[in-house]
């Protein structure tokens, strides 16, 4: 899970990383209050989930409570990058000397931690990256040794920070190391990380992804869902226990009993929509091993009710939960759903009493269902159905 910038601050400030003083506000109104209560000059700054906002004109500088007013009715109801802001920080303006970009982040090619530093922040950094490679410093870091002051000055010294400030740098990273191992994370960035003109290190960006499979140690974290932002089939979805992903601009719903599966389908009915237009898979759902009834329901009631779907293609490989218990599962699953199941159904069972389910299917004889033999067969009749809708 990604966070706002404010909530990664926060997060920041908690574990000791120095950080400006501000309030998350949702009217203009209330962002002319905050900059009266900070009491000094602010910068008014759009709450989205993406890079950039500096550029898209997310991030304003205000001198006065009036002026942050005004900035921020120019910010609220903004669209950057197809994130609409609904809620703006106002934080206390620092004056900046000079920007540093530095993050942790989980480096899955490697199998390893990873530090990034520059003296050269403030810029996107996938543009120093291709530009200037020798600028970002990539220093590997081992799960088990984690970051000590010594580790962070040699990360400090191959990111070429300032001298002056080497010290406390060190000391920061070293915090914000501690907030990467103490709240799960997988990505904490800093950029900019400033010297203002007194020479003190601050964080004056945050940006931190949370890692999902550690969720179950973080009650804490569940206040930081933003259900405003979140896919509601996704939320649906993940209430009830299913492991489902919404691709862009896919027609034929997709659900299958196992990961590899799924995935699988998902290649055949790319493969087998080009022949018909170019449709494509509208999403991922995998219904795990035990594909009862309940779970059918609930996985045919999340891709029914997404309006991109114009075909379902249920794929199952019966082996511990045989075909016929899968068979019955999706004639109960379409009982409960009842009027609320109105598109075309493919349904392609092999495996384990996989005459006994294709039996029970044929006897439902339900006007949606369309059984086929074989995977791309029914991936080609699922995409036919798709684009004919
Ligand atoms: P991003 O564009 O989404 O990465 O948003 P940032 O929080 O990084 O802000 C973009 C830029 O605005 C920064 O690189 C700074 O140059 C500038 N900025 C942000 N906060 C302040 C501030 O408090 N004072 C000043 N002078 N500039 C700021
Ligand atoms: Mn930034």
């Amino acid at each position: 899970m990604d966070l706002y910038e404010y909530q990664a601050k926060d997060l920041f400030a908690a574990h000791g990383v120095p950080v400006l003083p501000g309030r998350t506000v949702e009217t203009a109104d209330d962002a002319k209050a905050a900059a009266s209560e900070l009491g000094t000059a602010v910068v008014v700054k759009a709450q989205v989930k993406t890079g950039g906002r500096g550029k898209a004109g997310g991030v304003k500088l205000a001198q006065t409570p009036d002026e942050a007013k005004e900035k921020a009715e120019a910010i609220l109801g903004l669209d950057i990058k197809g994130h609409t802001v609904h809620r703006v920080l106002v934080t206390e303006a620092s004056d900046i000397a000079e920007e540093y970009y530095f993050s942790f982040l989980l480096d899955r090619s490697n199998r390893t931690f990873l530090a990034m530093c520059s003296a050269e922040g403030g810029m996107e950094i996938e543009e120093l990256a291709v530009e200037r490679p020798e600028a970002l410093a990539r220093i590997p870091i081992d799960a088990i040794a984690g970051v000590d002051k010594a580790k962070a000055d040699e990360i400090v010294a191959a990111g070429k920070i300032p001298a002056a400030v080497a010290d406390q740098a060190a000391d920061v990273i070293v915090k914000l190391w501690d907030t990467f191992v103490a709240e799960d994370a997988t990505l904490v960035e800093v950029n900019p990380l400033v010297r203002d003109p007194e020479g003190k290190v601050i964080a004056l960006d945050g940006k931190v992804t949370l890692d999902e499979n550690a969720e179950f140690r973080h009650s804490e974290h569940k206040g930081l869902v933003d259900e405003r932002t979140e896919n509601p089939l996704e939320a649906k979805a993940k209430a009830k226990g299913l492991n489902y992903v919404k691709l862009d601009d896919g027609q034929v719903g997709i659900i299958g009993n196992g990961a590899g599966l799924v995935m699988s389908t998902l290649d055949v009915v790319a493969y087998a929509g080009e022949k018909h237009g170019n449709v494509k898979p509208a999403n991922f759902l995998d219904i795990g091993g035990g594909a009862s009834a309940d779970i059918m329901a609930a996985g045919l009631d999340v891709i029914l009710g997404d309006d991109d779907v114009k075909s379902v293609f249920v794929n199952v490989f019966g082996g511990i939960t045989s075909c016929d218990a899968v068979a019955n599962g999706i004639v109960e699953a379409l009982k409960i759903l009842g009027d609320g199941a109105t598109k075309p159904l493919v349904v392609r069972l092999d495996g384990n009493s996989v005459e006994e389910g294709r039996k029970i299917l044929a006897d439902a004889n339900h006007p949606l269902v369309t059984v086929v033999g074989t995977m791309d067969d029914a991936a080609d009749k699922a995409a036919e159905l798709a684009a004919g809708a």
